[in-house]
């Protein structure tokens, strides 16, 4: 596990009193471990040592481990046409890295026959060991009829069953559903858990694991899916947006054209929250609070401290929030090239120089 500490040390007090609760809730971001947690509780539930972590060495460790133990029952989200092999290998993607997720996930319900057919299982079998872990992932994408059928299922929950919902969304789920379960919420994870795990599960070199994990706001799944994004070309970018922007009307119409015809939206959203990340690091700069694990921009300190360095005042405030609002906009859909025009103006106009 990735950090969460704090989810880490009550789910250890829960297993040393042996005393599970019959439904757990773990909801907050996407990308912070959540599934990972609920397999790893699985395992160390089941597991044939009575010890607190799971062995990794017994059958019931090793079936877990590759999602054939009839005790672990995994619900995920999909779209309705999905063949029995292409539900395989989402299973499998999801135990080799349960951070990431594959594409069927992308717009996916939970339906109805899925939460019918674990019912049927789990009235037909006898479970194992100590009982059965159903692990319901994403469960606020259930349809309205799945959650009222799950809502019977907790209101009466079979004996030797352990439900756990995860969600990063979780107040869309039925409120008669919420308060069921026992809820614990996890938090993004702390940017330095993120950056170790990336050189050493993903042999990052540590200065750009540093960059990613700070970028990542504390996602794993954030992070990984950053490396494959070259970051340091959209920060150069970001960096030739700025300059720019406060050289004279024609570069900045120049660059904003350029924009809005090269980048997607999305790409777009991406670059203005880098933009929102360079304030950030300057904010900490002025304030005098900058080192290594404060500052995002690291490596680009320097062009940070002229930066700072070169405007009357730098109200960084109002400047982020006008770049907030211009997120919100995209958004909203409000017609890109004029968020983008109104946004530089208004940089410009909060940015003149000495
Ligand atoms: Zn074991």
């Amino acid at each position: 596990m990735i950090g969460q500490d704090k989810v880490k040390e009550i789910l250890l007090r829960t297993l040393s009193r042996k005393r599970i609760p019959h439904a757990l809730l773990f909801h907050g971001p996407k990308g912070v471990g959540k599934e990972a947690m609920a397999l790893e509780l699985a395992r160390a539930f089941i597991c044939q040592e009575d010890e607190l972590y799971a062995c990794n060495q017994c059958s019931d460790c090793h079936r877990i481990a590759h999602l054939t133990h009839p005790d672990v029952y995994f619900i995920f989200p999909f779209t309705g046409k999905i063949t029995v092999d292409e539900e395989k290998a989402i299973l499998k993607s999801v135990v080799d890295n349960p951070y990431m997720r594959s594409n069927p996930w992308a717009t996916p319900s939970i339906s109805i026959e899925q939460i019918r057919q674990l019912k049927k299982e789990s009235s037909l079998s006898t479970f194992e060991n100590k009982g059965r872990v159903v692990i319901i992932a994403e469960a606020h994408l259930m349809t309205p009829e799945a959650a009222n059928s799950l809502l019977k299922l907790l209101e009466e929950p079979p004996s030797k069953m352990y439900l756990i919902l995860t969600s990063s969304n979780h107040m869309a789920l039925l409120p008669t559903i919420i308060s069921r379960c026992q809820c614990l919420r996890f938090d993004p994870i702390e940017w330095r858990d993120i950056a170790a795990a990336l050189t050493q599960r993903a042999s990052v070199e540590e200065s750009q694991a540093n960059i990613i994990a700070k970028i990542s706001s504390g996602s794993y799944r954030r992070a990984i899916e950053l490396l494959d994004e070259d970051i340091d070309n959209k920060r150069t970018k970001v960096l030739d947006l700025l300059r720019a922007i406060i050289k004279n009307d024609f570069e900045r119409l120049l660059a904003m054209e350029e924009l809005v015809k090269s980048e997607e939206k999305n790409e777009i959203k991406e670059l203005l929250n880098l933009l929102l990340l360079w304030f950030r690091d300057a904010l900490i700069y002025i304030e005098g609070e900058a080192n290594n694990s404060t500052i995002i921009n690291i490596d680009q300190i320097d062009i940070l401290d002229k930066f700072c360095h070169s405007f009357e005042t730098l109200d960084v405030k109002r400047i982020t929030d006008e770049i907030e609002t211009a997120i919100q906009l995209i958004d909203r859909n409000v017609y890109i090239n004029l968020i983008i025009l109104n946004l530089f103006y208004r940089l410009k106009h909060n940015l003149r120089r000495k």
